[in-house]
């Protein structure tokens, strides 16, 4: 057996097509343009990379984009004043502090700044909470990605048997959340998880938000299990040629695809997803704000 291949990519076009269509009437409607602001500090190459890539498709979309590049020693009270800014700007409805930020510098404090009406990633401990006690809120961009994906593949998830493969506060406790507000019956394993593979050979649905490369080999799936494999890792590809690298999920995906009854590929999988989610969050963001319907979808 040779699993569906879940194909994000494709998948995230067709986001963006919704969320384009939506700018667009926001545009014609009511003279409104949603805009999103990245915050990056210091010159992480691989923050520079996605930051990038974000303001690319946040135009393509037809949303404004303000990118606010700062030097890595900022002080923690100029990055603040940066935040509360964008926090009374109008024209801003998302805001992005791009992570890893300098040691010298409180994540949790500066995410939490940011007015939670805006925060797209949903980090702030306001979205956190309203997460968790099934509230409207915005939801963390790589969990809603991947819920989309399930929501496509199934239909309904309701009374699944779901694993997540990681506890942390960006991806496995939200994909969580998420899992059990669409019913389903949810694990949550990690470092200290005694039996993983007996644990993950229980599951529907197998989340794996680990990274360690290719972790998760077939025998651990169960046949037919919808495999999501959130992890991005490089190794090294000496069959590509010297100093060469690839990109490889948490999941071994050459044994897994034999299992599966679909699985998301790496790269071209959940990655392409969390950008469009982004931009997604924008705009019901910017609806929100503006007491305008939200559009249909796009959220959890
Ligand atoms: P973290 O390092 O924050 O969390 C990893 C989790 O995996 C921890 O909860 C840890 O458990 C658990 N873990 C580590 N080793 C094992 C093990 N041997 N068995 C079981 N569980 C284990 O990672 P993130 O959640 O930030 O990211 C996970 C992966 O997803 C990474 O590869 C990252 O690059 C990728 N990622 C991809 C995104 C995308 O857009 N596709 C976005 C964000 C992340 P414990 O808590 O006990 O230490």
């Amino acid at each position: 057996m040779s699993a569906t291949i879940l194909d994000g990519k494709a998948f995230a076009a067709t986001i963006r097509d919704q969320v384009a269509t939506h700018v667009a009437r926001l545009k014609a409607d009511h003279n409104i343009t949603p805009g999103l602001a990245v915050v990056l500090v210091g010159e992480d190459p691989a923050s520079q990379v996605y930051v990038r890539s974000k303001g690319k498709q946040t135009v393509e979309v037809g949303m404004a984009s303000f990118e606010h590049k700062r030097d890595a020693d900022i002080s923690e009270a100029d990055l603040l004043a940066l935040v509360q800014s964008l926090n009374d700007d109008p024209a801003v409805h998302g805001i992005l502090v791009q992570l890893p930020l300098p040691k010298h510098l409180n994540e949790d404090l500066i995410i939490n700044s940011i007015d939670p009406a805006k925060d797209v990633d949903g980090f702030h401990i306001s979205n956190v909470g309203l997460l968790g006690t099934g509230q409207k809120s915005m939801v963390p961009c790589t969990p809603l990605g991947c819920l989309m994906l399930l929501r496509d593949h199934f239909g309904s998830l309701s009374g699944k048997d779901a694993v997540v493969i990681g506890r942390s506060n960006i991806v496995g406790k939200p994909m969580a959340q998420l899992l059990l507000g669409d019913s389903c019956t949810v694990t949550i394993a990690h470092s200290r998880t005694k039996d993983l593979p007996d644990v993950v050979r229980r599951a529907d649905i197998v989340v794996a938000a680990v990274g360690r490369p290719e972790m998760v080999p077939g025998d651990w799936i169960k046949p037919g299990a919808v495999v999501i494999d959130v992890g991005i890792n490089r190794i090294d590809a000496p069959e590509k040629g010297e100093g060469k690298t690839r990109l490889v999920g948490d999941v071994d995906f050459r044994s897994a695809v034999e299992v599966a009854g679909a699985i998301t590929p790496v790269p071209g999988g959940v990655g392409p997803m969390t950008i469009a989610c982004l931009l997604a969050n924008t705009v019901t963001a910017c609806s929100r704000a503006n007491g305008l319907e939200e559009p249909e979808g796009l959220t959890a």
